[in-house]
């Protein structure tokens, strides 16, 4: 085949009319058909771009000047923006992300799933979509002798100094900023990531969003920490929320944020929170949902999707700490859920106990692996609910998921394009996808959550 020139030339610069918004948040221009991808571009914008980088069949584009901004721009309120990479889409308003997010779920279904018969609802979004998130991990590090603690540049590991971060629980920033300035009086000084050396590498927030409950973790290269006594002494006075006081040790050159050392400085091992009426105790290295009020939004649309009348037995793969199947639990016979981390499995049979749950057994193993053992014992389920990480189910579960016909299953996703896939080999497989719905726990990010729900085609 001939080799097919593009049409567009690195360092030149072009006018464009932005057609489409990747899921990324990239505006999407056409150049003679060759598709220029622009961050911070809005679809129908009319701009000048520059391009900088040609590919084989696409290019990226910097936005050079706007000459028509889409009615659905608005100015990003947060001062650091651009350089953080946290956000994607705080220059559409929230309205336009719900839509971009709808159009995304819709078309992956489609051109991945080949689903095109389904009801995809509106995106079911925040009434504030601000200062939602419940945990912060902010690295620190020095300038001009004294601390800084920020996000990363994005692609790098620059800290920018900020003191707030509007997708945080304001808490987290008064947590971030309080401890920044007790461990700078008391000259702690920061992780060195170049050398090695130093001492305080990150400083984590854990908030109760109906408790109220704090929870502050230093996370040290060393087991000593100079001053412990006094920096303990001085954020209890000055964050009076408090509850749990945690050291983390962390003493490897790595990007994981934690090591394996936790020990309580002081207070409790844990601060608790609810969804809906179910209390989770959260320690410093537990999983727990960062949008909690979503979360409760997202569930609740399992639970409906479900439809359990308390005689059902339910199977609730990739668990995590159980919160599904807790919420499951109160209208269901029995629930089995099952997890691969042995860690979340504890917490899941510690929340059980908290609050009286009964009915419901815990299993530590691959999904794919422990529920062909519990199809070959005889379990039946009625209902099955999946929740995996962005890659999807494995293959082999949903095989046995077809095998064990339960009458409805409910499909938990934070990835479409999996969940396209996934849908795809349920329906060849005998059931029909009815619904999806949407759900915005990641405000101002490209991420969407979606629930599904299918029925056993009799
Ligand atoms: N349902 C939970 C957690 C969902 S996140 C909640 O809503 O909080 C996905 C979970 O799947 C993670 O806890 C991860 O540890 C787990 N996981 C990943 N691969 C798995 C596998 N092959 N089998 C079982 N669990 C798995």
């Amino acid at each position: 085949m001939a080799k097919v020139e593009a049409p567009v030339a690195k360092n030149e610069y072009y006018d464009v009319i932005f057609e489409d918004l990747t899921h990324d948040g990239a505006g999407v221009a056409k150049i003679d058909g060759f598709p220029i991808f622009v961050a911070n571009g809005l679809p129908r914008e009319k701009a000048k771009i520059k391009v900088i980088k040609v590919k084989k069949g696409y290019g990226y584009g910097r936005l050079i000047e706007l000459y028509e901004p889409s009615p659905d721009r608005v100015d990003a309120p947060c001062p650091v923006y651009k350089q953080c990479g946290g956000c994607q889409l705080q220059h559409l308003s929230y309205e336009g992300q719900l839509k971009a997010k709808y159009k995304h779920v819709k078309e992956v279904l489609a051109r991945i799933g080949k689903i095109e018969d389904v009801t995809v609802h509106p995106v079911l979004g925040m009434s504030d979509p601000w200062r939602y998130r419940n945990k912060a991990q902010v690295p620190v590090g020095e300038r001009e002798g004294g601390l800084i603690a920020g996000f990363y540049k994005e692609r790098s590991h620059d800290i920018i100094d900020m003191e707030a971060c509007l997708i945080q629980q304001e808490m987290n920033d008064t947590v971030v900023q309080t401890v920044k300035a007790i461990c700078e009086q008391y000259n702690i000084p920061a992780y060195n990531e170049q050398t090695h050396k130093g001492v305080l590498r990150h400083i984590m927030a854990r908030y109760g969003a109906t408790t109220k409950e704090v929870m502050v973790v230093l996370i040290t290269r060393t087991e000593e920490l100079p001053h412990k006594k006094k920096i303990i002494e001085a954020i209890i006075d000055r964050i009076p929320n408090v509850k749990s006081i945690v050291q983390n040790i962390n003493p490897k050159r790595t990007n994981v944020i934690m090591g394996e050392d936790t020990r309580v400085l002081w207070g409790s091992e844990y601060i608790y929170d609810y969804i809906g009426d179910i209390r989770f105790a959260i320690s410093a290295r537990s999983f727990y949902q960062v949008n909690p009020e979503q979360t409760k939004v997202l569930y609740e649309k399992a639970l409906e999707y479900a439809e359990l009348t308390g005689e059902e037995t339910v199977i609730d793969a990739y668990c995590g700490i159980g919160t599904i199947s807790l919420f499951l639990a109160k209208k269901a016979k029995k629930v089995y859920g099952v997890e691969v981390v042995p860690e979340a499995i504890e917490d899941a049979k510690r929340n059980a106990t908290l609050n009286g749950i009964t009915n419901v057994e815990f299993a530590v193993g691959e999904a794919e692996a422990v529920l062909p053992r519990w199809y070959e014992q005889g379990v039946k389920a009625d209902c099955i609910v999946v929740d995996p990480p962005r890659k999807g189910c494995d293959e082999t579960l949903l095989q046995t998921m077809i095998a064990m016909k339960p009458k409805r299953i409910v499909y938990v996703s934070c990835n479409p394009a999996t969940l396209a896939r996934d849908l795809r080999i349920l329906e060849d497989g005998g059931y029909k996808t009815c619904e999806v719905q949407p759900v915005d726990m990641f405000p101002h990010t490209n991420h969407v959550e979606c629930v599904s729900r299918l029925v056993l085609k009799m």
